[in-house]
């Protein structure tokens, strides 16, 4: 069998560390958030060299705490914008089509009116421009005017003595962490060289030009030579500057946006419901199990590392959606809370050096360095392709375009066939359906990995919480093919237990400790730390609760 070449793991690490201390790159992409991983993907995928390294963990920044959406924005509308509204339709429906079918979902909401006419005139011409400017491809289906009775019959708990009607739009949503580390095995597939756990603490330059990075990791530091760096560190750009002495061609203002998380029964609907609020929109989004609310939008100046919610984010958000929820949610019934950082990017006054498009900006102010900011979720794949074509220009040699629109993650190729073999694959491997369904629908064509393990030891296919749908198997495949290397990685982002649970995976931190401990060379006094390490992370993020 051919080796697996998008394996992510210490073994891989290992080798990618020596690599990277006794090679030269041509690009050296920082942050393996869902943009410096779409980076290293494009750059590879044109045949550069290319090292990634994270200082923590994929997606550990904001791209595992998003609102999970893969949309055009309809805020976006309300301010002209049809460009940026456009450009992100497009993605989604690539991403739905041929990119990530695997893992970005098609996603109904409604939209609820309160006047009759007034407001069906104006939101349904909002939403058929909406659908207009996807272009030619039809992810999903077109947007449509409904009755009261029927949004009586899609969203039962939307209070009907102030909802007159809606109408009912398609957008997609993505398990974000998830889809982050599939885009980073892709670029790995690619040849690109990953390493996570691992900092840039300073550049190196000649007069000219920058020349590369040190970088520091397991407590060592050691320099990396590239042609180009390229900074995709998201929130933490600003800091990049300041260490590394380069006037900025942007500012970065940044601001929290906190989701709460509620159990299925809390809320009764068949469909995500968006709210329009005095300063934005809520979004109510069906999540597996249990809803997702959010967001807020607030000015922030504290810890970069860890952004939590309090408790006034939470009343704004109990508020908003109590203004239309009939009967009304309680501070009781929430399982979780998360908080993200939005990279917000404006233009230095004095700037020639940065390309600003509505939604993220390039900066290219010296030769050898780049970075990229702002944007969103949806759009990395076009941050990517842009942050790769400012990088091109200051190596010795051509490049091609970027490809990467016609790019599927791993996982993708061959998925929607086994999806019409769910009964059959179930019978060979022994597991139900809805196991079969629910794992094709997290690892795509990559699902025989998972049940190849199962098939040697039984055992594996037992649920980690009984009822939550995480599997054995899933805790272990996360460590020996996904990069995680820490409790924290497996529990709360390659597997979503400590959100989705009242428990937060606390119950079964230890026993999954030891069952992925071997893999990571673990000994006793590893486990501890990462079981302690895991407590603490669940008590500050769940603190406003
Ligand atoms: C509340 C909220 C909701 C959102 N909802 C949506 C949505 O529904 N749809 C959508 O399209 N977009 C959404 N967004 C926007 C989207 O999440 C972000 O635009 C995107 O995740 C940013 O990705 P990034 O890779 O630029 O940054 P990040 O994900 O933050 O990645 C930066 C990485 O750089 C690493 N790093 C920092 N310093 C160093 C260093 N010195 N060395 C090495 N690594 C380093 C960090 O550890 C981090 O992992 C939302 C954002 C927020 C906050």
């Amino acid at each position: 069998m051919a080796p697996n070449k998008s394996l992510l793991n210490p073994e891989q690490r290992k080798a990618d560390i020596e690599l990277l201390a006794s090679e030269e790159f041509d690009i050296l992409v920082i942050g393996g958030g869902v943009v410096g991983s779409g980076i290293a993907l494009d750059a590879a995928a044109r045949g550069l060299k290319v090292a990634l390294v994270e200082s923590d963990d994929f997606a550990s920044g904001t791209s595992s705490r998003s609102s999970k959406l893969i949309h055009g924005g309809l805020r976006y509308l309300e301010q002209f914008d049809f460009k940026l509204v456009r450009e992100a339709l497009h993605e989604r429906e690539m991403m739905i089509t041929e990119q990530a079918p695997h893992l970005v979902k098609p996603l109904s909401f409604v939209y609820p009116l309160h006047k009759k006419y007034l407001d069906r005139i104006y939101v349904g011409a909002g939403l058929m421009l909406y659908d207009l400017l996807r272009g030619k491809l039809r992810a999903v289906p077109w947007h449509k005017h409904i009755s009261f009775g029927e949004m009586r019959n899609e969203a039962r708990s939307l209070n009907p003595e102030i909802v007159t009607g809606g109408l009912v739009y398609y957008d997609a949503q993505v398990d974000d962490a998830r889809h982050t580390v599939m885009v980073a095995r892709t670029a790995k597939d690619y040849g690109a060289h990953i390493v996570t756990g691992a900092t840039v603490t300073q550049i190196t330059r000649t007069p000219d030009r920058v020349t590369g990075a040190i970088v520091a990791v397991d407590g060592h530091s050691f320099n990396v030579k590239s042609k180009v760096v390229v900074a995709a560190a998201g929130i933490w750009n600003e800091e990049l500057y300041q260490q590394f002495g380069i006037k900025p061609g942007y500012k970065i203002k940044m601001s929290k946006g906190v989701h709460i998380i509620l159990p299925k029964d809390a809320i009764d609907a068949k469909t995500g419901i968006i709210i329009k609020t005095s300063l934005s929109v809520l979004f109510i989004i069906p999540w597996g199990n249990e809803w997702l609310l959010g967001t807020t939008d607030t000015d922030y100046t504290g810890d970069r590392e860890y952004p939590v919610a309090d408790s006034a984010d939470i009343d704004y958000i109990l508020n908003e959606a109590n203004k239309v929820l009939l009967p009304k949610i309680r501070r009781e019934q929430i399982l979780s809370t998360y908080a993200g950082l939005r990279p917000l990017v404006s233009p230095a006054k004095d700037s020639s050096t940065t390309k600003i498009s509505r939604e993220h900006t390039v900066d290219h102010p010296v030769k050898g360095f780049v970075s990229i900011a702002g944007g969103k979720y949806t759009t990395y794949r076009v941050m990517a392709a842009d942050a790769v074509d400012a990088a091109v220009k200051d190596l010795d040699k051509s490049s091609p375009k970027s490809s990467t629109k016609s790019i599927a993650l791993i996982g993708a190729a061959g998925y929607s066939t086994l999806m019409k073999q769910i009964a059959s694959l179930a019978q060979s491997y022994s597991v139900s359906t809805a196991c079969v369904e629910r794992m094709l629908n997290r690892y795509g064509s990559l699902v025989s990995d998972i049940f190849q393990t199962i098939a040697k030891d039984a055992s594996l296919a037992e649920e980690i919480l009984p009822g939550a749908g995480y599997l054995k198997a899933e805790a272990l495949y996360a460590v020996s093919h996904e990069g995680a290397r820490t409790l924290v990685d497996v529990l709360a982002r390659r597997l979503r237990l400590a959100m989705e649970t009242s428990d937060h995976g606390l119950s079964v931190a230890q026993e999954i400790a030891e069952l992925i401990a071997p893999t990571l060379e673990w000994k006793k006094a590893d486990i501890k730390r990462e079981v302690a390490a895991f407590g603490k992370y669940v008590a500050t993020e769940m603190a406003a609760i």
